[in-house]
């Protein structure tokens, strides 16, 4: 059975451990409570590895109300609905850990990764006889490597990662019980809704994207739609003016150009664009691309990712990087990746062609590479998912080492003599491949052009009238709300789409193309009027600088908490006052929900104010506005008039639901 005295190697998950004792030659598997773990030498020592299974501790506390600012560590499995399956990894590692020599955190190298070891370590082991070990792949030279020479404890991820756990629950669990204290009120029954530090700015930037599109109310203008003829083929072109604002200066144009029926060629642009192949993914990078080319999910992909990441198959995905530092042997994982289907020639290619450079990108993490294969090749038939991602994964980094492609473009400035407008006629035929071949992602479509020089002529084939409109934004999906939280510096790239899941499993927002649902837009007035300086993306990104600030040693964690805790203090005690003073219609009206007292002529709910001589809500009100204001276009443009133009409304797609019930209502009301 186990050996009386051992190190004890705590692995991040069961698929890690496994891969470690093999790497360590480890062969000996004995159960303990049904769960594997395994025996082996570490040098002269003794060696089990064990798994966890992610976090095995959280943060919880006793105490009711808020605010709440006392919480201590306790294991998951008492304190957290739906982790009963940690029990057994929390009683393997008790029995395991009393009785070890010293203690070894082999979790992922990130600061999760360090949070869990510490936590395990410290709460069942002894945390003075702890070491590291730093790896970026599961694989069995880079893990060799890392366990000759153990590393003391990385404190300041630790302490970096405590402090973003302590924040996140403090924040989490007093905005929360505060805003259900605030919905529980008004509706006069028990109603729990969820907040958190990093989610609820998120979710008001669904919520401004979501109003933007839900009360969007397009301007019209007018132009031309014209087409060419040449050597017995038809080209559509470019317009290079802007869309006239009333529809008779283009009818005008219109005419004038029928009449003309020629184009001149004015202008021939002929160059070469180089394109430069796109460097190794980090996390989002692949999180985006995976969303574009295959309609992943970001958190599916980073799933799937860190299945391959466990398969030995790649490199740990949870990167910020987009650099190949020079300790990776790029030749060797090259040589090893020849024997692939398909992919295996380009590989053969690079090493025959001697291309072994990459091109890197400019973003950085201390901790890992980008990510890359490893070399080992798959020894079971990947899932669909996995082999599409690995696919992309190596695909990106063969293609990181190839030269830049070479495209020509052709371009006509095409005028007519009559009126002087200008368009474009424009074409594009790819000279080199080069990465192009291999990174299948992208592709430059060519345009064929015929041949043209200065001062010929071409018929027009035909010219219509078009109408232009204004379009709303588009609505943002998981993979663009992810990237503008990586835009604007919130979360991490192991959080943001967990982050974006949680969102979605709280019924604040659905869909791919992401709507805010009624009850997140009443959570977003709240925290939006009563929380508003916690909720901004200011503060959360200023927390988030702090955080890496306590990793590079430059600030203490117990500084930052303590300054997160005063933020949340005076704003919690605020809104509690409030509670205690306030009647229902005050807080109402205080959390921009409306006072209660008129309600919305469109949908009912409590009026924010008079639009046109109408009681209506925030929403509604936001959308009358818009309506109100387009209006002008249309009128001033081609003459319509109110009624007719709210007909029109009624027909276009592109006019969001709240501008439509708004316009329904006008006109039923105009009747
Ligand atoms: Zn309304």
């Amino acid at each position: 059975m186990l050996p009386d005295s051992y190190v004890l190697v705590i692995a991040e998950k069961p698929r890690a451990a496994a891969k470690i004792a093999e790497a360590l030659g480890a062969r000996a598997r004995v159960k303990i409570d049904g769960l594997s773990v395994w025996v082996g030498r570490l040098g002269r020592d003794y060696v089990v590895i064990a798994p966890t299974a992610g976090h095995l501790y959280t943060l919880y506390t006793d105490e009711r109300g808020y605010p709440v600012f006392s919480y201590s560590w306790g294991p998951r499995w008492l304190y957290e609905r739906g982790s009963e399956h940690l029990r057994r990894y929390y009683n393997v590692l008790k029995k395991l850990a009393g009785r070890a020599k010293y203690y070894v955190n082999a979790c992922d190298y990130d600061v999760e990764g360090s949070v869990i070891g510490y936590n395990i370590i410290y709460h069942l082991g002894d945390i003075k006889r702890a070491y590291r070990v730093k790896f970026s792949t599961l694989t069995r030279e880079e893990l060799v490597r890392a366990f000759s020479k153990l590393q003391p404890l990385d404190w300041e991820n630790i302490e970096s990662g405590v402090a973003r756990h302590v924040l996140d629950w403090i924040w989490g669990i007093n905005v929360s019980r505060a805003l259900s204290d605030i919905v529980s009120r008004l509706h006069g029954r028990r109603v729990v809704l969820s907040a958190g530090r990093v989610q609820s700015p998120t979710l008001l930037e669904l919520v401004r994207r979501h109003l933007e599109r839900a009360t969007f109310v397009p301007e019209v203008s007018f132009t031309l739609s014209a087409r060419v003829e040449h050597g017995g083929r038809e080209y559509g072109l470019e317009n290079l003016f802007q869309p006239f604002r009333r529809l008779d200066d283009a009818r005008k144009a219109l005419e004038a150009l029928r009449g003309s029926g020629r184009l001149v060629v004015e202008r021939v642009e002929r160059r070469e664009v180089r394109l430069t192949p796109p460097p190794p993914f980090n996390l989002t990078e692949l999180q985006l691309e995976a969303a574009r080319a295959l309609g992943y999910s970001p958190a599916r992909t980073l799933e799937v990712a860190e299945s391959l990441y466990l398969e030995s198959l790649i490199s740990y995905p949870r990167t910020n990087s987009e650099k190949l530092p020079p300790t990776i042997d790029n030749a060797s994982i090259l040589r090893k990746l020849t024997p692939l289907p398909e992919l295996g020639a380009y590989a053969s290619e690079l090493l025959r062609r001697g291309l072994l450079r990459p091109r890197e990108g400019v973003r950085e993490d201390p901790a890992h590479p980008a990510i890359h294969p490893t070399g080992y090749l798959p020894n079971r038939r990947l899932r669909r998912e996995e082999a599409e991602l690995y696919e992309m994964i190596v695909r990106r980094y063969l293609a990181s080492f190839y030269p830049e492609a070479l495209v020509e473009e052709v371009s006509y400035t095409l005028v007519d003599p009559s009126t002087g407008l200008r368009f474009r006629l424009s074409g594009r035929r790819v000279l080199r491949y080069e990465w192009l071949r291999v990174y299948t992602y992208r592709r430059v479509e060519p345009a064929e052009v015929p041949s043209l020089t200065t001062g010929a002529s071409v018929g027009v084939s035909s010219a219509k009238l078009a109408r232009v409109y204004s379009r709303p934004p588009v609505p943002y999906s998981r993979a663009t709300i992810l990237r503008w939280m990586e835009d604007v510096g919130i979360g991490t790239e192991a959080t943001r789409a967990e982050i974006i899941e949680t969102i979605f499993r709280r019924g604040y927002v659905r869909g791919s193309r992401i709507e805010v649902t009624e009850l997140g837009l009443d959570v977003a007035r709240i925290l939006s009027t009563l929380f508003k300086e916690i909720t901004e993306v200011e503060l959360t990104r200023e927390f988030e600088r702090k955080l890496r600030e306590i990793a590079s040693g430059a600030r203490t964690k117990e500084e930052v908490i303590e300054e997160a805790k005063a933020k949340l203090r005076e704003k919690l005690l605020e809104v509690r006052r409030m509670l205690s003073e306030g009647r229902a219609d005050v807080i109402r009206e205080r959390a921009g929900l409306g006072s209660g007292l008129t309600t919305c002529a469109v949908c009912g709910r409590g009026a924010a104010g008079s639009y046109g001589g109408v009681s209506m809500c925030s929403v509604h009100g936001l959308a009358y506005e818009n309506i109100a204001r387009a209006y002008r276009s249309w009128r001033e443009g081609a003459g319509v008039g109110f009624e007719d133009y709210l007909r029109e409304l009624l027909r276009l797609r592109s006019v969001g639901r709240y501008a439509r019930e708004v316009a329904e209502y006008l006109i039923k009301r105009v009747r």
